[in-house]
């Protein structure tokens, strides 16, 4: 279903109204996590400023440790759904439980699975089920090809409006918090009619490299960018290092204006 060769025309997903394929270059930003209303609304404005049609925000934090900041959950959402209304930026937001899948469809634009969560395949069935579309992101160790089966999950329950996302995999490396597999993205577009954005913040996993990894992605052919952005990284309750903020969020505007693509 996700497969080019039965469907050879790219296609174009739409979220709250907003395109996201070929002859685009969408941009998706916000914080990691949602914290408070007043630290989305600021970063939703930092979003708008970075040329973002689409807001991101985590009400449901997947973390690596058990006393790390999980989220908000149904209090986050309920600020996403007033930041939406506020700025007009449809949200794209993460589901970690199938049991949750309604709730947050109920809130959100876009439902998006982490990494860690590529191959729950229940999740993924769940998804498949709902009247949202979907940002699947890349598990941090799947190869290309798993990632797309896991995408044929969601389709194969009938729902096709799901956009990729490359955001980094595991390598021996250490300097980056993950390699941005740039390949990817051609590699997608040869075998798969879905959209491929890049992540190029939780990728590099530091403020320094997300502008020279956006670069890269739109280089390679990237439909969009997911980036964090955060009013405060130096009190941000997750992943503040790899948030924009200040001057470097208008250079964000600034890449994807001097490409001439509509957003
Ligand atoms: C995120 O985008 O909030 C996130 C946790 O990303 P990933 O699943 O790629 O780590």
């Amino acid at each position: 279903l996700v497969s080019r060769e039965h469907h050879p025309e790219r296609s174009v997903i739409e979220v709250g109204g907003v395109p996201i394929g070929p002859g685009f270059l969408t941009v998706i930003a916000g914080p990691c996590a949602v914290e408070t209303p007043e630290q989305t609304l600021q970063a939703a404005r930092m979003a708008k400023a970075a040329g973002a049609s689409l807001l991101r925000g985590g009400a449901y934090k997947p973390r690596t440790s058990p006393y790390a900041f999980q989220g908000l959950g149904e209090e986050g959402l309920k600020i996403l759904a007033d930041v939406r209304a506020e700025t007009g930026l449809p949200v794209v937001t993460e589901v970690v439980d199938a049991h949750d899948v309604e709730l947050v469809a109920e809130y959100a634009d876009m439902l998006q699975i982490g990494t860690r969560n590529m191959q729950n395949f229940s999740l993924l069935r769940a998804v498949g089920a709902a009247p949202r579309p979907v940002l699947l992101k890349r598990g941090m160790s799947a190869t290309i090809k798993e990632w797309l089966m896991a995408a044929e999950y969601i389709a194969q329950r009938g729902n096709l409006d799901i956009v990729l996302c490359e955001r980094g995999i595991r390598t021996f490396e250490t300097a980056t918090r993950n390699t941005l597999d740039i390949s990817a993205v051609p590699v997608v577009h040869r075998l798969s009619h879905l959209p491929v954005i890049v992540d190029p913040s939780h990728s590099g996993g530091r403020r320094d490299l997300v502008l020279p990894l956006a670069r890269a992605a739109v280089a390679a052919g990237a439909d969009g960018l997911i980036i964090d952005v955060h009013p405060d990284p130096s009190i941000a309750l997750c992943d503040g290092d790899q948030a924009l903020c200040g001057d470097d969020v208008e250079k964000v505007a600034e890449l994807t204006e001097s490409l001439g693509v509509l957003m």
